[in-house]
């Protein structure tokens, strides 16, 4: 089960106790704690493709300038998939690039594993049932003082308070993907393949030229709007993207070829 908010922290405990929806727990956190920023550092902190979006849309930057300032290309364990990941400082410490001496300076945009902590969600497959379950867990740290003490609520009520759901939604096929290749089991990966998963994934100025100038649109079923929206919406472009990976990668048929594409080489699914 491929846990993108759990990697956050490093040196932690998973309480064994799957957590639904309306699961209570107790869990505080406030600038005043005395433990306050010390979960912002030496952390394995991926980002979705919408957490690269809007903090790089809250910074100011393009695409390629935030990828080089603030992150790092990674290796999910479990599906072998690359990704991105914030780069911490080289300092003792580690600590986050966001952290200054108010706490986290893009809390605003801040990214989806950030949202979740100290909870972490886990996509897995029920294969009787045919369709993927959400299981979500606490992940407890030692130096965490907000556990234990403070309001109970419920997780879903806690995911709400902290902006998840409309941050989680636009990553969900994102998020299927991941897990199906990882489903698949430890089977070899073609590097083109790879890459296009990096590129949909990081990097969504390459993914509208990569359509725009390549033989792309000679290939594949595009109609004027979804391509208008392609070039003006990056959101848009998302899920295109991964309807495309999901064509590409399994062979979903999500987006069509034209009848009369012209001779490429295949790219393997996986
Ligand atoms: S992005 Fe913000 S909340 Fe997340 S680790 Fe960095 S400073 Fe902390
Ligand atoms: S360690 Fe826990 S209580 Fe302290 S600032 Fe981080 S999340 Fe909040």
């Amino acid at each position: 089960m491929e846990t993108l908010t759990g990697l956050r922290g490093l040196d932690k405990i998973i309480v064994p106790i799957r957590l639904t929806p309306q699961s209570k727990f107790v869990f505080q956190c406030y600038p005043g704690v005395p433990c306050f920023k010390l979960c912002c550092s030496d952390l394995f902190l991926p980002l979705t493709p919408y957490d690269i979006l809007r903090i790089r849309d809250y910074l100011k930057l393009s695409t390629d300038e935030f990828l080089l300032l603030y992150t790092e290309p990674f290796i999910l364990p479990r599906s072998k998939l690359p990704i991105v990941r914030v780069k911490m400082q080289d300092n003792e410490d580690k600590t986050c690039p966001f952290l200054i001496e108010g706490g986290c300076s893009i809390y605003e945009v801040r990214p989806l594993a950030c949202r979740y902590y100290p909870l972490g969600l886990g996509i897995f497959r029920n294969k009787d049932e045919r369709k993927n379950e959400e299981v979500y867990y606490l992940v407890k740290e030692g130096f965490c003082q907000g556990l234990d003490s403070g309001t109970e609520m419920t997780v879903e009520e806690y995911r709400i308070s902290q902006g998840i759901p409309e941050t989680e939604e636009p990553i969900k096929e994102w998020a299927e993907i991941i897990m199906k290749k990882e489903s698949l089991g430890p089977i070899e990966v073609p590097e083109k393949s790879l890459q296009l998963f990096f590129m949909v994934s990081s990097n969504p100025e390459r993914f509208r030229t990569f359509i725009l100038e390549s033989k792309f649109l000679e290939i594949f079923e595009v109609s004027e709007k979804e391509l208008e929206e392609i070039k003006d919406d990056d959101l848009k472009l998302l899920q295109f993207g991964f309807k495309w990976l999901k064509t590409v990668l399994f062979g979903e048929n999500l987006i069509k070829k034209k009848k009369e594409a012209p001779s490429v080489k295949k790219i393997k699914p996986f």
